[in-house]
């Protein structure tokens, strides 16, 4: 217990260094401007979104919430610059994005966002820690500084016994919970999660989701979350929904 929370504090302080040394808590760090999506499915071009604005703080927990196809997972790709809108502008950080080619969309990406998916997306060929070890020697850490972080990442979501293991071997709540710690790993300023507990029975949510929101308060990054599960978006601090196409407070 007291090597955990040693293993804790560790990686706060070093998560946090960035944005301590920035004071982010309380800046907008994900913000959306007139963003606009439309599908073309067949003969007929369909409007996902068609004038969304968004301002998310840091430390700020939001709840993404409403009916399936009413383009919750179009708006999380977008503001995770995994897709383009069709007009308007993406702002991380206070970085705009709409002009920048793929290759740096990339680089902020990898910097800057992280993302928990439904299905945890894992690599199979490789054990937990090397799963979080991955995007942070993508992000240029030494190996041997990403494998320090990546047995504390996991020791904070309580996998300190699981760290070899593939996710072959894990079960679901292990999984995501592998999958958060990826997704922190580089100290995120946004946090984005596309119904991370939607494929999870109920008590394995609520642990999921526990160590996802205590993650995410101690990184102070901006998150984003879907979910359908009413329970959990009254514990979180705001709650959205998209309605004709734009965001609105629940
Ligand atoms: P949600 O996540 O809220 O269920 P989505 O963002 O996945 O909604 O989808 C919103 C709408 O956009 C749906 O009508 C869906 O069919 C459409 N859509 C999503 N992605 C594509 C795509 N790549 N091509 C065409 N239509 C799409
Ligand atoms: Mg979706």
């Amino acid at each position: 217990d007291c090597l955990l929370s040693r293993g804790l504090g560790d990686v706060y302080k070093r998560q946090m260094n960035r944005a301590q040394t920035a004071d982010e808590t309380g800046k907008v760090l994900l913000e959306l401007r007139g963003v606009k999506r439309d599908y073309n499915q067949g003969e007929t071009i369909i409007s996902v979104l068609s004038d969304a604005h968004l301002q998310i703080r840091g430390g700020e927990l939001t709840a993404l919430v409403g009916p399936s196809g009413s383009g919750k997972s179009t708006l999380l790709n977008i503001a995770g610059l995994l897709e383009r809108p069709t007009d308007g502008e993406v702002i991380i950080a206070g970085h705009p994005t709409s002009a920048l080619g793929n290759r740096r969309r990339g680089k902020l990406r990898g910097s800057h966002i992280g993302f928990v998916f439904q299905f945890h997306r894992l690599l199979p060929e490789f054990s937990a820690v090397e799963n979080v070890m991955v995007p942070q020697m993508l992000n240029g850490l030494a190996r041997d500084e990403a494998e320090d972080r990546a047995e504390a990442l996991l020791a904070m979501v309580g996998l300190q016994d699981r760290q070899s293991h593939r996710p072959g071997r894990l079960s679901g709540g292990e999984q995501q919970r592998v999958a958060i710690a990826r997704a922190v790993a580089n100290a995120p300023r946004v946090l984005l999660a596309d119904e991370p507990t939607g494929n999870l029975d109920p008590e394995t949510a609520d642990d999921v989701f526990s160590h996802l929101r205590a993650i995410i308060r101690g990184t102070g990054a901006a998150a984003l979350i879907v979910t359908h599960n009413e329970k959990l978006a009254q514990t979180m601090d705001r709650c959205l929904a998209i309605e004709d196409g734009q965001i609105v407070e629940r």
